[in-house]
């Protein structure tokens, strides 16, 4: 059995920024990841990163208040504001560390870090690295980690990848530790800890049109609702406007900041049209994006009736050449237009969960010892919709915020109880039993076809538009793909490299969440931000100004509410 005082499940950017915030203050942590820590999906990260750095010249008055403002109006007013103020207070310091660290971003002709216009942002404040931001920024963390994976003068810091957390232990209330499969070797193992820090990033994969890798499948945010923790505000799933068609790769709002336009099959700038976008236009908000293009599309402006022209030819070559050069390659690649000197089609399709594991403003769920950071979790600064930029920024700010907590917990002496040892055996033999299970049960179900069924259904049934009637028929699909569930056979059994077993597991975390998401937007009957109610067209804060926390029962979510933090900004209609 390992034991480290505090394990990270991660290597994401909020994964490794958290790592060397234990690390610098002497506590010996180690990382786990399902993939190499490169890997993550932190690596896809394009468009940038924000913060009030005021190095624009239309935005030299730029300042924190101003960036919580966004962010707080970005949100329809759901974000906690003192963790949203919190957020763009620490922002350019963080910006700056990690510029310091190595990172190669783009620069004005006077050698600052460039920043570009983003939706929802009162003037330029993505700060970039091209169109491969979260590359470099990943690169530069973890070349961080290595150094002092090596260094003799700080503590010890461990990566261990290809590593799959199964699961939390949880004795009396307290965090004690994870339970891990190791892909390679097939062992199951216990790692003891003072404390454990999830950032297991999102779950953009209960969609079949998503932005988000493979990995990305929810089971770390189901690992911590199975162990009895909330999950807030997941009915809110941002829509990226601009998604590749056919395949749904990103193509950056960069490509808008930097002067891209929309173009309907009339070749109309139809966001002109709209109250809600005529005076942003490409970079409004994206939940206003990703609306009325698809009100373009269900209207027959759209092409094959399914999508639209992002057109970039008017920035000339060099500029995209220069800024654009990661979102080029992937359109040539995968639909064969080069957008030097054609529109490339795109459309709406799953980006981000806002929601997530709850947590306070310091990265702290409610069970001792245990914390999220990153997509995974909520503080929220994103409440109803997220703003551009203001991900990558929450992952290396409440990253450090959350290892600094645990760092104090642990120095404090933890919980001060130490678990018999019979207590870390019994939970890697139930593990051990329920993953033979899997393999040696006499189901008759492909967890594959389940997983198509549940794309397909939260594509149809929880998207853009939603009502009640659609919300509920997604309901009854999920629920039957949840019975069925416990009736899989799998066709590869043992532990070694396995990877049927592998997705039927976070097939599991995909069903959890997808049934906590759609029941959540079925409850919420309002529309605010990007959970948008054909049925209830309106923002309700008498009735619906709170955030969703749901509880795993065996029956299912149960779903409770608690207060947003207004204490800085009053509510007011959202408008650009
Ligand atoms: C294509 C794309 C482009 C984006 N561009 C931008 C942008 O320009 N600006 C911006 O602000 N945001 C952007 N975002 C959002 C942002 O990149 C992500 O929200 C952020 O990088 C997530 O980082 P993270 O550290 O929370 O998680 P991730 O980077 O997803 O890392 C999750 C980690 O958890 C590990 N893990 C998960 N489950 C387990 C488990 N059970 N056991 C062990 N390990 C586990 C994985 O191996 C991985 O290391 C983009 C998102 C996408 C999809």
């Amino acid at each position: 059995m390992r034991y480290h005082q505090v394990i990270v499940v991660g290597g994401g950017l909020a994964g490794l920024r958290a790592a060397l915030e234990l690390n610098k203050r002497n506590v010996k942590v180690a990382v786990v990841s399902k993939v190499h820590p490169l890997r993550s999906h932190s690596v896809e990260a394009q468009g940038g990163i924000n913060a009030p750095l005021g190095n624009h010249p239309r935005g030299s008055h730029d300042s924190p208040e101003l960036h919580a403002f966004d962010t707080v109006k970005g949100s329809d007013y759901l974000a906690d504001q003192k963790s949203a103020l919190r957020l763009t207070e620490d922002a350019s310091e963080r910006v700056r560390e990690m510029e310091h660290w190595g990172v190669p971003f783009s620069r004005t002709t006077d050698g600052k870090i460039a920043q570009r216009p983003f939706g929802g942002a009162g003037f330029p404040r993505t700060c970039f690295a091209s169109d491969k931001t979260g590359h470099v920024l990943l690169h530069t963390l973890y070349e961080q980690c290595v150094k002092y994976e090596q260094a003799s003068e700080r503590g010890e810091m461990v990566v261990y990848d290809e590593q799959i957390v199964t699961g939390l232990i949880v004795d009396d209330g307290v965090c004690h530790g994870v339970i891990v499969w190791d892909f390679q070797t097939g062992e199951i193992d216990v790692i003891k800890s003072e404390a454990v820090i999830f950032a297991t990033g999102g779950a953009g994969r209960i969609f079949g049109k998503t932005t988000n890798a493979l990995i990305s499948t929810g089971l770390g945010m189901a690992i911590p609702y199975w162990a009895g923790i909330p999950i807030k505000d997941l009915e809110f799933v941002q829509f990226h406007p601009t998604t590749l068609f056919g395949t749904n790769i990103l193509m950056t709002e960069g490509a808008r900041g930097e002067g891209g336009f929309l173009l309907n099959n009339e070749g109309d700038r139809f966001l002109a049209n709209y109250d809600d976008s005529s005076k942003a236009m490409e970079v409004a908000p994206r939940d206003i994006v990703a609306r009325n293009m698809t009100r373009e599309i269900m209207e027959g402006r759209g092409f094959e009736d399914e999508y639209l022209h992002l057109d970039l030819r008017h920035l000339g070559r060099d500029k995209i050449l220069e800024r654009l050069p990661g979102i080029r390659d992937l359109a040539m690649k995968f639909v064969h237009v080069d957008p030097i000197e054609a529109p490339v089609p795109v459309q709406p399709g799953m980006h981000y969960t806002m929601g997530g594991i709850d947590t306070n403003e310091l990265g702290a769920s409610r069970v001792p010892g245990f914390y999220a950071a990153g997509e995974c979790g909520s503080v929220s600064v994103h409440g109803a919709n997220r703003l551009g930029g203001n991900s990558m920024l929450e992952t290396i700010v409440y990253g450090a915020i959350a290892g600094d907590s645990a760092a104090q917990y642990v120095l404090d002496g933890a919980s001060g109880k130490t678990p018999d040892d019979t207590i870390f055996e019994d939970a890697r033999k139930r593990e051990l039993s329920r993953l033979d299970g899997m393999f040696t049960g006499a189901g008759e179900e492909n967890p594959a076809d389940i997983k198509d069924e549940l794309e397909e259904t939260m594509n149809r049934k929880c998207w853009v538009f939603r009502e009640e009637k659609t919300l509920q028929e997604g309901i009854e699909k999920v629920e039957e793909l949840l019975e069925r569930y416990q009736n899989i056979t799998l066709n590869s059994t043992g532990l070694r490299v396995n990877f049927d077993l592998l997705w039927a597991l976070e097939l599991g975390g995909n069903l959890a969440m997808a049934e906590v998401m759609i029941k959540g937007a079925a409850r919420r009957k309002e529309s605010r931000g990007s959970q948008f109610r054909t049925d209830f067209p309106t923002r309700d804060d008498d009735n619906w100004l709170h955030h969703t926390l749901a509880y795993y029962t065996n029956d299912g979510p149960r779903f409770d509410s608690s207060e947003v933090d207004l204490s800085i900004w009053e509510p007011k209609e959202r408008k650009y």
